[in-house]
C-alpha cells in the first residue's frame, strides 16, 4: 500500500509499504478515504519530536472505511464509514471516566513515533485502528468526510478551548493566530455566546478568510492589536484570549490582551518557547493561563450533532485536495505557508 513516511528532517516520502493486519481481537482495519495534514505533523517534518525512525508513516487526521475487524470489536462491521481520533485511549480506565483521555494506561497517538506509544499514522490507503469500538465513530450516513474529519482533533481542540476558556454570553475574545485552529475557533465561538471576536494574524488571506465569521481583523504590523482593543471596548480589553499560533510572539502578543482577572488559553502547539512574561506579571493582572490539549472523547459526539444540525461547517476550512503521491511537495507548501488546510484524497 502507499504510505506518506517520515525519512529524516524536512524529508517526506511516498512510498510502497506492507499493508497492515489487525494484530488483537479489539482491532480494526481501515481503507482510508480522507487524511489531512495537521500543523502537528510539522513538528515531526522538522524532527522537534524525539524517536521518530526513517520510514515512519505519518498522520493521525483521517477518514475511511472499515474494511475488516477483530472478534471482539462490536460497534463496526466491514463497510461502515468512520471517522477516528487522532489518539486511542480505552474509555474505561480511571483516567478515562474522569474524561482525562490523554492519561489512558492504552494512550497511543497515530503517526508520532515511539514517544507518543508506537503506532503508525493515517496518511496511507490502510491503517491499523486499536480498540476499534473506542477510537471510531460511525460517520452519519448524509455527512460527508470533509465535514467530519476534523471532529477527532482540530475541530475537537477548537472546541475544547472554548469550553475551558469559561467565556459567556456576550464575552469579548481575541484569538491571535488564524491557521485551522484559529478559523476553527472564530467559526464555533458564537456558539458559545463571544461578541465581539478578534482576529490577529500577519497573512493578509489568513484574516480575509475569518471574516466570514464576523471578526474583526487585525494585522499587528498595520495596528498594534493591543491599542486598537483597547480603544474599541472602552478600556475593558478581552475575556478570554486564545493563542493558537504556538510562537512566542503570538504569546506575547496574547498576554497583553485579557482584562484583570481575564484569561490567556494556549491552544497553539507549544514545543520549546519561552514564557514571555514574568511570575509577577501575571500575579498582578490575575491572568489565567489555561493550556489547552483537544479532547475528542469527550466533544466528538456533540460536534457530529452540530455538523449534522448545520450549526458548524469545518469543510469551509479545507483549501487543498491533493493525492496522497503529493504528500512530499504538500508537506513542504505548508511548511511555507502556501497551504492552510490541505486533505489528501487517499486512493484518487
Ligand atoms: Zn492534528
Ligand atoms: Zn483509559
Amino acid at each position: 500500500m502507499l504510505a506518506v513516511t517520515s525519512q529524516g528532517p524536512e524529508l517526506i516520502s511516498v512510498e510502497d509499504v506492507p499493508k497492515p493486519g489487525l494484530e488483537v481481537n479489539t482491532d480494526a482495519i481501515v481503507r482510508i478515504t480522507t487524511s489531512a495534514l495537521c500543523g502537528t505533523d510539522m513538528h515531526v517534518y522538522h524532527h522537534k519530536i524525539p524517536n521518530v525512525p526513517a520510514g515512519w508513516i505519518v498522520g493521525h487526521e483521517f477518514c475511511g472505511v472499515v474494511e475488516d475487524i477483530g472478534d471482539a470489536v462490536t460497534g463496526f462491521k466491514p463497510g461502515d464509514r468512520v471517522v477516528s481520533s487522532m489518539y486511542v485511549a480505552c474509555g474505561r480506565c480511571p483516567a478515562c471516566v474522569a474524561g482525562d483521555h490523554r492519561r489512558c494506561k492504552d494512550f497511543q497517538m497515530f503517526g508520532m513515533g515511539a514517544a507518543f506509544g508506537n503506532l503508525p499514522g493515517g496518511q496511507a490507503e490502510y491503517v491499523r485502528v486499536p480498540l476499534a469500538d473506542m477510537t471510531l465513530r460511525a460517520i452519519p450516513q448524509d455527512l460527508s468526510d470533509e465535514s467530519t474529519i476534523f471532529t477527532g482533533d482540530i475541530l475537537a481542540t477548537a472546541f475544547t478551548a472554548l469550553r475551558q476558556s469559561g467565556i459567556v454570553e456576550g464575552d469579548t475574545i481575541a484569538i491571535v493566530g488564524a491557521g485551522p485552529v484559529g478559523e476553527l475557533l472564530a467559526m464555533c465561538a458564537p456558539i458559545f455566546g463571544a461578541g465581539q471576536v478578534y482576529v490577529i494574524d500577519i497573512v493578509p488571506e489568513r484574516l480575509e478568510s475569518v471574516k466570514k465569521f464576523g471578526a474583526t481583523t487585525i494585522d499587528p504590523r498595520e495596528q498594534d492589536p493591543r491599542k486598537l482593543i483597547k480603544e474599541q471596548t472602552g478600556g475593558l480589553m478581552c475575556d478570554a484570549v486564545f493563542e493558537a499560533a504556538g510562537n512566542e510572539p503570538a504569546m506575547k502578543t496574547a498576554f497583553s490582551l485579557p482584562r484583570p482577572n481575564g484569561a490567556v488559553v494556549l491552544v497553539g502547539m507549544l514545543v520549546n518557547e519561552h514564557f514571555p512574561l514574568t511570575a509577577g506579571d501575571l500575579w498582578l493582572r490575575n491572568t489565567k493561563v489555561i493550556p489547552v490539549l483537544g479532547a475528542p472523547y469527550s466533544h466528538r459526539d456533540e460536534l457530529l450533532k452540530l455538523i449534522a444540525a448545520g450549526k458548524i461547517d469545518a469543510a469551509q476550512i479545507i483549501t487543498d485536495r491533493i493525492p496522497l503521491s503529493g504528500a512530499a511537495e504538500a508537506y513542504a507548501a505548508f511548511d511555507r505557508k502556501e497551504l492552510q488546510k490541505a486533505i489528501f484524497e487517499v486512493g484518487s
